[in-house]
């Protein structure tokens, strides 16, 4: 029998706007009480960094996997001169920090600039799996998705959708456009290939409005949030195993 899960917007976890890392701090406290109640998260950004405290929350436990659709690594050391906490970086710490099996971890639609040498170099060393757009293209997203949802496993697997892995001229309000991206109908077949995997927790970033043009990124963010939120419902219908 079909059963409708229960579905809530909890609202805008508090940041700190003038002080990084206490604002890091209260998003994974704040993620930590959501998860304590049994809840399946589903955010959204904020920059990239702010899944880095999201993870801190949902992989405390231990590692989990992660299918990361984005037109960059986000792998560096470091970011903005030496500092080890941005938006370039957040898998980097994760990985550092234990957050997250390298090995069961599929990035899809990278392309464009680096901005440091051994962004992939380090990343394909830690085991992750870097999928090119140029792959991405050849092959297809049924193909692609077949081999993300074999990396990951039926193990906890986190998603984390960079609404620049969309082509900017369907997605221009971010902060790091980068041509040469999915189309809109490509990012939903995908996600909905996601029916399956064992996710426990789900994030859109980088939309940012004042980049926006007449709100179609916003767009594009909300309905990204739509299909994870349907794919996660009927996990939970399904009733998950953590
Ligand atoms: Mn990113
Ligand atoms: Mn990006």
């Amino acid at each position: 029998p079909y059963q409708i899960a229960n579905i809530a917007d909890v609202g805008d976890l508090e940041v700190n706007p003038i002080n990084l890392l206490d604002g890091l701090k209260l998003i994974q406290a704040g993620m930590a009480r959501v998860l304590a109640t049994g809840a399946l998260p589903l955010s959204c950004g904020g920059d990239h960094l702010t899944t880095l405290p999201v993870l801190r929350a949902v992989a405390a436990k231990g590692p989990v996997g992660m299918i990361h659709f984005d037109a960059h690594s986000d792998t560096n050391d470091t970011y903005f001169g030496d500092n080890p906490f941005t938006h370039g970086t957040p898998f980097r710490r994760a990985i550092e920090e234990g957050l997250l099996d390298p090995r069961r971890v599929v990035q899809i639609g990278i392309r464009g600039s680096v901005y440091a040498l051994d962004e992939h170099a380090w990343a394909k060393a830690q085991g992750i799996r870097v999928i090119y757009m140029e792959e991405f293209v050849r092959r297809g997203p049924a193909a692609v998705m077949a081999e993300a949802k074999a990396i990951v496993g039926a193990a906890p697997t986190y998603v984390t959708f960079d609404v620049d892995s969309i082509d900017p001229s369907m997605a221009p309000g971010t902060g790091t456009p980068e041509i040469g991206g999915f189309t809109t109908r490509e990012a939903q077949e995908m996600l909905r290939l996601l029916d399956g995997v064992n996710i426990v927790g789900a994030d859109v970033v980088e939309v940012s409005p004042p980049f926006d043009i007449g709100g179609m990124t916003a767009l594009v963010g909300a309905t990204v949030m739509f299909e994870l939120l349907c794919v996660m419902a009927a996990l939970v219908d399904r009733g998950r195993g953590r």
